[in-house]
């Protein structure tokens, strides 16, 4: 199928359930991106800061650039100047290095914390308590240049559909749970940020409004470049 007929599939079924598809980019030429676009996708997920910026320069301005790759604190000043939404903030110290290029940029910067769901030691994100102590704490209190938007997470990678499906559903239950217990003016919790290529319809069942395929719509990736 081409990059434009599984468009056409990804929107129809996000779209009727009020889901954002991003479709993710990384690694895929810019006429790829172009492609997708001209079909109306709008929303790109990167996971490269430095692939995230050639494209950024090439393409054009209305695109919604998404981070979704693990992020060093050096690089975030790249990005800050016109990222939309950053998925992967996993510590205390990312997210201050964001407030202060949030600063510098004279923009809020919306960002999602990532939760570590899957079982597996090889996955990023902030456990349930680093969670709840980064946003109880004064430092974070105190931040005005950035915006939390809500939680991302990755299932494990398995065909244990079960197993996908219970990571899906307690990440949603923390995401229900923070969002009823914490307010704050840099939290606006909203998106959940959960589904890939193999496990998107398992993750908008248990509730995801965000969904960030890349190789169901371009196809497989070459790493081997
Ligand atoms: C690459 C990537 C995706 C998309 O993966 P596919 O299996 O190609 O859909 C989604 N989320 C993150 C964080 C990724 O790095």
């Amino acid at each position: 199928m081409s990059i434009a007929e599984n468009i056409q599939k990804f929107e129809n079924i996000t779209s009727s359930e009020g889901c954002t598809l991003i479709a993710v980019s990384k690694t895929k030429p810019a006429e790829d991106i172009l492609q997708a676009y001209k079909c109306g996708i709008k929303d790109f997920g990167e996971n490269k800061v430095q692939e995230m910026t050639d494209k950024f320069e090439q393409l054009p301005k209305d695109i919604r650039w998404h981070m979704i790759g693990h992020l060093q604190r050096n690089k975030v000043k790249y990005i800050a100047p016109f990222v939309h939404l950053i998925h992967s903030v996993d510590s205390m110290r990312l997210l201050k290095e964001i407030e202060k290029q949030g600063e510098k940029a004279g923009k809020v910067i919306n960002c999602l914390l990532q939760i570590h769901i899957a079982r597996e030691d090889t996955k990023f994100g902030l456990s349930e308590e680093e969670l709840e102590e980064l946003l109880q704490s004064e430092e974070f209190a105190a931040m005005n240049h950035i915006k939390i938007k809500g939680l991302m997470g990755m299932a494990t990678n398995t065909d244990n559909i079960e197993k996908i499906r219970d990571e899906f559903r307690s990440l949603k239950e923390l995401f229900e749970e923070i969002k009823k217990t914490y307010s704050h003016s840099n939290i606006d919790f909203r998106e959940l940020s959960m589904g890939m290529s193999s496990d998107y319809l398992i993750a908008m069942e248990e509730g995801s409004t965000m969904v960030r395929v890349g190789s169901a719509i371009f196809g497989s990736r070459n790493y081997n470049t």
